[in-house]
């Protein structure tokens, strides 16, 4: 296939998407995607049922899982890609992560009372489809109640970062992450940077900090980066000689008009991208 292309992030129902892992791995190869990771938060119990699709997609398939950080008092958050999801040891580390979720949950739910807002955590319960009970089922709950009509609303109104319904959770320090990720086998990489902070960021530094945590890249593609971002991103890999990546972060119905392999229809991540990482993780940590 002339210019293989590939997405190295993406979600099921296993935390906030709405695909199953059987319907994610069948759209990489209707999206024509030589390679797809599916990278859910805080679990890696999706993926054996991902990869169990193998024998009926030509796309090759990527187990990877996402985790949250704190660094520099805000959230970033980091791919583990290649992780191996029978490790017992850090499937036991997530289960104990994805704890600090219930509490927060509980919080947040009052929070949202307390600003008037009618909502249980029965309502936010009943669209848990898996492990993972995150602020999209939040949102999902605010628009079935109506107290807004669409996700992005229930983000900006309630639900963002600092936004009045906001209640932190735990989140893990970025040697931690890149740690727990070595250690099942997998590649440390920080996700959506430009998300963390745009391209007037004192990046130079900050990636200097991160690379000596532990990762071994970032994503210089991204589903909702335009041109100038990707641009830039890609030159601070190649000059802090760390390992592009990239993808689209699709949620299916959770994030709309955020297709697979394509993100908002610029996206085109190139088959060498994978390259690069495997021999980043051949290389091992801090190397
Ligand atoms: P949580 O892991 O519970 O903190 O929820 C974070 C998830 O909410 C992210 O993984 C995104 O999928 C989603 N999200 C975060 N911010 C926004 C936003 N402004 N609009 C829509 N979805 C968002
Ligand atoms: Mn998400
Ligand atoms: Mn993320
Ligand atoms: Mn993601």
């Amino acid at each position: 296939m002339p210019n293989p292309m590939i997405d190295l992030h993406a979600h099921t129902h296993f935390s906030d998407g709405t695909d199953s892992p059987e319907a994610l791995a069948l759209a990489a190869d209707t999206a024509g995607l030589e390679a797809l990771a599916l990278t859910d938060h805080d679990t890696v119990d999706g993926l054996p049922r991902f990869l169990g699709m193998q024998t009926s997609v030509k796309a090759r398939l990527i187990p990877g899982t996402e985790l949250s950080c704190r660094f520099l008092g805000r959230s970033l958050h980091v791919l583990g890609l290649f992780v191996d999801p029978f490790d017992k040891v850090f499937q036991a580390r997530l289960a104990e992560f994805r704890k600090s979720r219930d509490e927060r949950n509980l919080r947040m739910v009052a929070r949202l009372n307390e600003l008037g807002v009618a909502l249980t955590l029965e309502q936010v319960e009943v669209h848990r489809t898996g492990p993972v009970v995150s602020r999209v089922h939040m949102a999902v709950a605010l628009v079935e109640s109506g107290a807004v009509k669409s996700i992005p609303e229930a983000f900006n109104r309630y639900l963002a970062d600092h936004a009045p319904g906001f209640v932190p959770r735990q989140e893990l320090d970025p040697p931690t992450a890149a740690r727990w990720i070595w250690e099942a086998g997998g590649l440390p990489l920080i996700a959506h940077p430009g998300r963390f902070a745009g391209r007037s960021f004192g990046w130079d530094e900050a990636m200097d900090d991160l690379r000596g945590a532990g990762m071994a890249g970032f994503e210089a593609y991204y589903g909702e980066y335009g041109p100038a971002e990707q641009a830039y991103f890609l030159e601070l890999a190649a000059r802090k000689g760390m390992a592009p990546s990239g993808g689209s972060d699709y949620h299916g119905a959770n994030k709309p008009g955020l297709s697979l392999g394509v993100g908002r229809g610029c996206l085109r991540v190139p088959g060498e991208v994978l390259e690069g990482l495997e021999a980043a993780r051949a290389r091992g940590a801090w190397n």
